[in-house]
C-alpha cells in the first residue's frame, strides 16, 4: 500500500519542496500537500499556535490541521542548516516540538534533523535517515536523493530565469507557464522578504500580483544565486545568524548595486525577531548607499492586515516613484 506523507504548503515549501518531492516520489511515497491558504486555515492556525508566534508559524499550524486526517505521517523536518554559512531561525529548529505541543490527534511526525552544515553531501544524511525510518534500503535511497537534487536544480534554474516559485513549480509539473517579462520604461521594484511570507498569496495579500497590475517590473531574491547573496551579506560588519535574513540583506545590496532599481519593498512578518534587525539594517543601507535615489518601504503583515490598507500603501508608493522619475 502506498504511503502518504503530508507536506504543509508553508515555510520551507517555497524553498525546498521540489527536492523532497523528487526524493519521495522516487521512493514510491506519495506526498500530499495542503491546499492554498484560506481565511479558515489562517484562523485555525492562529487559534492553536502559541500566541506570540509570527504569522508564518501560525499559518503552518493551520496547514498541518488540514492534512492531519488525510495522511499516514507528517514530514516536519527540524531545519538547522542547509549550508555552512547560517542557521535557520529558532522557530524552524523547534517547529516539530511546537506542533506536537499545541495540536492534538496528529499522525506520526517525521522530524529528522536537516543539518547540511557539516558534511559534503548536503541533505544525504537526512535522506539516509528517512530511508531507514521508512524501511527502504540505502541502494534505493541514493538514487532518490539524486533525483531530489535534480528537481531542486531545475527549480532554482527557473527561479533564476524570473519565474516566481509557484510558477516554477507549475512549470516543473509540465504546465505552460511563462515567466513575467520585463517591461521597458516601467518601474523596477525589488520585493524582498522570506519566501514563505512573500509567496503565500493570502498572507502577503498578493503584493507581487498587485504591483504587476500597476505595471511594475518585480525583482526578488530568488532570482539571484544564494552563493552571491551570502557573499554580499558579508558586507555587514558581522554576518547575521539566520539563513533567510542573510539572503534578504544580500539581495538588498545586490539591487542597490544594480543601479536601475526605483524602490525596495520589504515584506516582513509582525512578531518576527530576526526581521526587527533586518528591517532596520535595510532601511539604513538603502538610505545610505543609494543616497536617497532608491525609495524604501517596509510592509509588516499580521493576521489582521487588511487588503485595502496594503493596496493604498502600494498605490501611494508607486505614485510617489512615478512622480520622482518625472521630477528627474
Ligand atoms: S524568521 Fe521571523 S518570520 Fe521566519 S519563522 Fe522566524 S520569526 Fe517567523
Amino acid at each position: 500500500m502506498t504511503l502518504h506523507i503530508g507536506f504543509p504548503t508553508a515555510l520551507i515549501y517555497y524553498s525546498h519542496f521540489p527536492f523532497w518531492q523528487g526524493y519521495f516520489n522516487r521512493l514510491g511515497v506519495e506526498i500530499v500537500t495542503s491546499p492554498p491558504t484560506t481565511r479558515t486555515i489562517l484562523d485555525d492556525g492562529a487559534r492553536e499556535a502559541v500566541a506570540d508566534a509570527c504569522i508564518p508559524i501560525k499559518l503552518y499550524h493551520g496547514h498541518v490541521l488540514t492534512l492531519k486526517d488525510k495522511v499516514d505521517a507528517l514530514f516536519i523536518p527540524r531545519m538547522v542548516r542547509i549550508n555552512r554559512r547560517a542557521t535557520f531561525c529558532p522557530k524552524f529548529l523547534g517547529l516539530p516540538d511546537m506542533v506536537r505541543a499545541t495540536l492534538t490527534g496528529l499522525p506520526p511526525i517525521i522530524d529528522l534533523q536537516v543539518d547540511a552544515g557539516r558534511g559534503l553531501l548536503g541533505l544525504w544524511p537526512t535522506c539516509r535517515g528517512l530511508a531507514e525510518l521508512l524501511g527502504f534500503s540505502l541502494g534505493t535511497a541514493w538514487p532518490a536523493y539524486r533525483e531530489g537534487n535534480k528537481h531542486q536544480r531545475a527549480y532554482e534554474e527557473l527561479l533564476r530565469k524570473g519565474y516566481l516559485p509557484l510558477q516554477a513549480m507549475a512549470r516543473l509539473r509540465g504546465e505552460a507557464v511563462e515567466a513575467p517579462s520585463r517591461q521597458p520604461g516601467a518601474l523596477n521594484l525589488a520585493v524582498l522578504g522570506y519566501p514563505y511570507q512573500v509567496y503565500d498569496d493570502y498572507i502577503s495579500l498578493d503584493i507581487i500580483g498587485k504591483l504587476q497590475k500597476m505595471r511594475a517590473n518585480i525583482m526578488t531574491m530568488e532570482m539571484l544565486p544564494p552563493r552571491r547573496l551570502f557573499q554580499l551579506s558579508s558586507r555587514l560588519p558581522k554576518r547575521l545568524f539566520w539563513h533567510f535574513s542573510n539572503l534578504v540583506i544580500g539581495a538588498t545590496y545586490h539591487y542597490l548595486q544594480q543601479g536601475d532599481i526605483d524602490g525596495i519593498i520589504h515584506v516582513t512578518a509582525f512578531g518576527c525577531g530576526p526581521d526587527a534587525m533586518v528591517d532596520k539594517l535595510m532601511e539604513l543601507d538603502v538610505r545610505g548607499i543609494s543616497q536617497g535615489k532608491v525609495a524604501y518601504m517596509s510592509l509588516s503583515i499580521d493576521e489582521q492586515t487588511g487588503d485595502a490598507g496594503v493596496t493604498t500603501r502600494l498605490e501611494a508608493f508607486v505614485d510617489m516613484l512615478h512622480q520622482r522619475r518625472e521630477n528627474r
